[in-house]
């Protein structure tokens, strides 16, 4: 059993660092929000249409750290409940090291990959 207090920390760096990444994120958005009013014809302009490509990157990576946050919000949920880094799939501890490096993780790497 992971130890609580483990657990905590490792959700609280993790949620730092994405919304460190979410902000750098945001920020780029609003850069390219910028410069894409300056381009009337995008879909003909190369230019226009690489910002276009960069917008839809940005707005997939804030996605994806807004999605993240929110399981981390769940992960914190399941230390409380007692159920943190249990895998759904198997039922076996998630090895510690996996639940540093992702805490937000519901299963073990062996049953993501289907290996178990
Ligand atoms: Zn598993």
């Amino acid at each position: 059993m992971v130890e609580k207090d483990a657990a905590r920390a490792w959700i609280a760096e993790r949620r730092e660092l994405v919304e460190q990444r979410l902000a750098s994120v945001e920020q780029r958005l609003a850069t390219v929000r910028g410069a894409r009013s300056e381009w009337s014809d995008e879909e003909h302009d190369p230019e226009g249409f690489a910002l276009t490509f960069e917008w839809q990157q940005a707005e997939g990576a804030r996605r994806e750290h807004r999605y993240e946050l929110a399981e981390l919000d769940a992960a914190e949920a399941r230390v409380e409940a007692g159920t943190f880094g249990v895998c759904e799939v198997c039922g076996q501890g998630i090895p510690e090291g996996q639940l540093e490096l992702r805490p937000a993780r519901t299963s073990c790497v062996a049953c993501v990959d289907g290996r178990r």
